[in-house]
C-alpha cells in the first residue's frame, strides 16, 4: 500500500483563498488511485518531524498572519532546509511562499525574515496586484487567483516557477511568477491552485511518491473531466 503523509503547516493563521483546497486535492488525488493519504496539522508551536512528511503545503495569509508565524518558522528553519535537501516536496502559496524568501519587507517597512529555500526577497508596495492570473510553466498551463501587495524579485540563478501570460506574478515589472528549488514550489496563485491544476497536482504526487518509493515512470491517470472545465473558465476570466 502506498502511503504519502501531508504536512499541512499553519492551517489556522495562513489560508485565504481556499488554499486549504491545495491538500484537499492532493490527498484526494492519492485516494483515488487507492492509496492512503494522511493529513498532519502543524499548528505555531507544535512540534513536527519533517523528515516523516511526504508533501509539505502551506497557504496565504495577510501581513499581520506572517508576523504571527515567523518566529514559528525560524525554528524550523534548519528542519525544513533539511527535508528540502532530501526531496520533500513543498507547496508554499503567497505569504508563506514570500517567507521561504529571505525577508519580507512590509509596506510599513518592517522586516520580516525568512528562511531562505527560495534566493528571492519581497518588498511590501502600496499597490495591490489582484486578479485572475494565467502563466506558462513546463508543468502546462496553471490558472489562478493573485491578491498580494508584496513584489518578489528573484536573484538571477533562482528558476522561477512560470512566466506571466495574464496578470502581475511576482512583481510589476518580471513576467516570472513563483519559485522552484528541488522539489520545493512557491507561488501567489491561490484559487486554490491545485484543484484546476491537476497535471500539477500529479507533478507534485508523483515526485512524493519517488522521493519515498524510489523510481516510478508515472501516475495512472484520473477523469479530469471536470477539473480542466474549471481551468478553462477560470483561463477566460478578464
Ligand atoms: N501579505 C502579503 C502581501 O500582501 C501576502 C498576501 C497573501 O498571502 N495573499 O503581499
Amino acid at each position: 500500500m502506498t502511503l504519502l503523509r501531508i504536512a499541512h503547516l499553519y492551517p489556522g493563521e495562513m489560508n485565504i483563498y481556499g488554499d486549504t483546497g491545495n491538500v484537499i486535492a492532493l490527498s484526494r488525488r492519492i485516494e483515488w488511485r487507492g492509496w492512503e493519504a494522511v493529513i498532519d496539522r502543524i499548528p505555531v508551536g507544535e512540534p513536527y518531524d519533517f523528515t516523516a512528511a511526504d508533501l509539505v503545503v502551506a497557504g496565504g495569509g495577510e501581513d499581520l498572519s506572517q508576523l504571527q508565524v515567523a518566529g514559528d518558522l525560524q525554528h524550523r528553519a534548519g528542519a525544513i532546509h533539511e527535508a528540502v535537501g532530501a526531496g520533500t516536496v513543498f507547496l508554499t502559496i503567497c505569504g508563506t511562499y514570500q517567507l521561504f524568501g529571505h525577508r519580507f519587507v512590509t509596506h510599513t517597512g518592517d522586516e520580516i525574515p525568512g528562511i531562505g529555500v527560495f534566493d528571492l526577497e519581497t518588498l511590501g508596495g502600496s499597490k495591490r496586484m489582484i486578479g485572475n492570473i494565467v502563466l506558462d510553466t513546463p508543468w502546462g498551463t496553471l490558472v489562478g487567483f493573485e491578491n498580494h501587495s508584496g513584489r518578489t524579485f528573484l536573484a538571477g540563478g533562482q528558476q522561477p516557477l512560470g512566466t506571466v501570460r495574464k496578470g502581475h506574478g511576482n512583481n510589476e515589472k518580471t513576467s516570472d511568477e513563483g519559485a522552484v528549488t528541488r522539489n520545493a514550489f512557491g507561488s501567489y496563485l491561490h484559487g486554490s491552485l491545485l484543484p484546476k491544476n491537476p497535471g500539477f497536482a500529479d507533478e507534485l504526487i508523483l515526485r512524493a511518491v519517488r522521493t519515498r518509493y524510489g523510481p516510478v515512470d508515472g501516475l495512472e491517470p484520473l477523469d479530469d473531466d471536470l477539473e480542466m472545465q474549471a481551468a478553462r473558465a477560470a483561463a477566460k476570466r478578464p
